[in-house]
């Protein structure tokens, strides 16, 4: 998606805190982070939110699952914890139409969310 900020990340158009990259996913560190650690986690590929998420593309998803523990274990969370977010739509809190994953750590998470 040409106007998606997200793709342009993905495909180095706009500049990002990269932690960890392969074929399929991008992990960088969010702009604005809400935990000492927090990154976030996309397909380069776009898909707008869950909403859009079907058979074909749900591989991709499982991709970023298997990868969580080292992006963990790099960013020095995985002992400690972390938790993983993924808004939809609007009520949701999503902001960015672009498949997105947070994975925060390096303090106490409180239960339940905002
Ligand atoms: P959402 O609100 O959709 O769940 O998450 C979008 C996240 O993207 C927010 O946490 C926001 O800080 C982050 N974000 C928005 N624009 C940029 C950007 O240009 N670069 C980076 N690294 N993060 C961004
Ligand atoms: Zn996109």
């Amino acid at each position: 998606m040409s106007d998606c900020i997200f793709c342009k990340i993905a495909n180095k158009e706009i500049p990002s805190n990269v932690v960890y990259e392969d074929e399929k996913i991008l992990v960088f560190h969010d702009l604005s982070p809400v935990a000492p650690q927090h990154v976030l986690i996309i397909p380069k590929v776009h898909i707008e939110s869950m909403n859009e998420l079907t058979e074909e593309s749900a591989s991709v998803v499982a991709h970023i699952f298997t990868k969580v523990k080292e992006v963990a274990k790099q960013l020095g969370i995985d002992g400690s914890g972390y938790r993983i977010v993924s808004n939809c739509g609007s009520e949701g809190g999503q902001t960015v139409g672009h498949l997105h994953f947070h994975l925060a750590g390096g303090r106490q998470m409180q239960w339940p969310p905002g």
